[in-house]
């Protein structure tokens, strides 16, 4: 008897179409920007987290080139053997410069950061506590280190705390997990009382700035900024390819904490270093973040601008919590959104269905960019509008 070891794999690719899960790929053309080439077509671009429009900017294009025409495409090793390049370390202390922390270490992305950090820091003999709707990579990192793990309902102190009254004490080492901005959702987590929790309980605390570095704090460190917990001891996560427009994660903290990781992260030393142009893309975007907050003002006066006419024009459509540029509206089930994205992209507006598993309830996610015009949000709600009344 011979069965096909592959069959299966038809099989939950129909159990996925039946569920309205299916995704692929669409194409886009042209320079990333607030408006783009969606399969050919211009669209209005709310899918992007290019939150300060810096992917298409000039000034990251001509760094990105003049690298890679100086270094060549490839690092061509990991950092410890022949791919370290002095632009790296001036990437690091760059980033450490913007959070105000003793050093940074940059990762090939921001999951593999979340992943090498967190299988680095805490092992079999330790808890890992991590809020319900986490980043699949802090989900994943967390299964990778072989911690006990617990999650706690999104954002729900009490529980968290009950979690640590109850356990704590079974364990060598603890850990708590959380976004700062949450990404599919767009609030944010309770950092203060996170970190007193942190402190009680003797437990590290990671916060995943990845859609907060560029957009949330006055000079756009983060919410670890906008919380006003700048100098904290805590281990900051980001990535280099939301609001910073290039490619890469990072992690921030005391030099300590990045010595053991140079030394620990097995997603840092088996994996080859940063490409000199994403790196000098990286550099040039965080030197823009600090000499230009006009960027951010423009992105907050957009978001503003959007809720407003939202607020006044499609009530209609219940807008989750969010204190980010994120706005995100449910629907009923996935077959709906993926109806919602598709109207709204016939309308000349990019703004994606995000369904489960990613998500536990279907929803559109809407996110603004500093480079949005009026006209162009007016535009999406135009397109709410005529949603909603069809
Ligand atoms: C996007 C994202 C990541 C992954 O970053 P990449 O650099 O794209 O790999 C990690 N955590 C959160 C919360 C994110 O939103």
């Amino acid at each position: 008897m011979s069965i096909d070891p592959y069959a299966w794999l038809e099989q939950s690719l129909e159990t996925i179409h039946r569920a309205d899960w299916y995704r692929s790929v669409q194409t886009i053309d042209g320079l990333c920007g607030a408006t783009v080439l969606l399969e050919g077509r211009e669209v209005i671009n709310f899918a992007s987290n290019d939150y300060l429009g810096l992917a298409g900017d000039r000034r990251l294009i001509t760094a990105g080139v003049a690298a890679t025409e100086k270094f060549g495409t490839g690092s061509t090793g990991s950092r410890l053997l022949s791919g370290h390049r002095e632009l790296h370390r001036e990437l690091e202390k760059a980033i450490a410069s913007l959070k105000q922390t003793e050093d940074a270490l940059v990762f090939s992305s921001g999951y593999l950061a979340n992943l090498g950090a967190i299988a680095a820091l805490v092992g079999k003999r330790d808890l890992i506590l991590s809020d319900q709707y986490n980043h699949s990579s802090l989900k994943n990192g967390a299964i990778l280190s072989g911690a006990a793990i617990l999650e706690y309902p999104h954002c729900d102190i009490t529980v968290l705390k009950n979690q640590l009254i109850e356990q704590r004490e079974n364990y060598r080492r603890c850990l708590i997990l959380t976004d700062s901005v949450f990404s599919m959702d767009g609030d944010l987590c309770p950092l203060p009382a996170l970190i007193d929790i942190a402190a009680e309980f003797s437990c590290m605390l990671l916060v995943d700035e990845a859609h907060a570095t560029g957009v949330m704090g006055k000079t756009g460190a983060g919410c670890v900024e906008h919380f006003n917990c700048t100098g904290k001891q805590l281990i900051q996560i980001g990535t280099l390819s939301k609001a910073l427009g290039s490619l890469g994660g990072y992690v921030a903290g005391s030099a300590t904490l990045i010595d053991f990781l140079r030394n620990r992260a097995p997603t840092w030393i088996y994996t080859t270093g940063l490409s000199p142009a994403d790196t000098a893309a990286a550099l040039a975007a965080i030197e823009i973040v600090q000499q230009e907050p006009q960027r951010r003002s423009q992105l907050w006066e957009n978001v503003a601008y959007l809720k407003k006419l939202m607020q006044e024009q499609v009530s209609e459509l219940k807008l989750l919590p969010s204190e980010s540029p994120i706005l995100c509206f449910q629907l009923p089930t996935a077959a709906d959104a993926l109806k919602a994205g598709k109207y709204l992209k016939d309308a000349g507006i990019f703004a994606p269905a995000i369904r489960p598993p990613t998500v536990p309830t279907s929803r559109i996610r809407i996110s603004a960019m500093a480079t949005h015009q009026p006209t162009q949000i007016e535009k999406l709600v135009d397109a709410l509008r005529e949603f909603v009344n069809y």
